[in-house]
Parts: C-alpha cells; sequence; structure tokens
C-alpha cells in the first residue's frame, strides 16, 4: 500500500490596516487598506510567501479589490 501526503494549505494574514474611502458591496460595511502576507505550506513546511496589498471589507472581511 502506497501512503501519500499531500497537503497544501495556505494562511493569509493582516500585517496592519488602515481605514479608505468607500463601502463593501456585499454588506455595505467601511473599507480599508490593509497590507497582507499570504504563506502557502506543504505538509507544513513553508514553501513561499507573498505581500499584497487590498482593499477590504472591516466587517465581513471581503476583499474589493486587490494590488499585487
Ligand atoms: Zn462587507
Amino acid at each position: 500500500m502506497v501512503c501519500f501526503c499531500f497537503l497544501v494549505d495556505q494562511t493569509r494574514e493582516v500585517r496592519r490596516s488602515k481605514l479608505a474611502a468607500g463601502v463593501c458591496s456585499r454588506c455595505g460595511g467601511g473599507a480599508s487598506v490593509a497590507d497582507m502576507k499570504t504563506s502557502t505550506r506543504f505538509c507544513l513546511v513553508p514553501l513561499y510567501w507573498k505581500s499584497w496589498s487590498a482593499v477590504m471589507c472591516t466587517y465581513c472581511g471581503a476583499i474589493l479589490k486587490s494590488y499585487h
């Protein structure tokens, strides 16, 4: 029997955010500009991570716009 370990997960972390103009199209909550960090792990070993910015809703967390 062959046992395969295949587990990829991705974690998203908001490093800092500040209020921005605009409202969420989903819930009408306030928007903020956030610096995000996404890391991808394979079998719990970090493979790579990237930093990006996004405009997100402070209420429901929806990504309204992203800048890569
Ligand atoms: Zn929202």
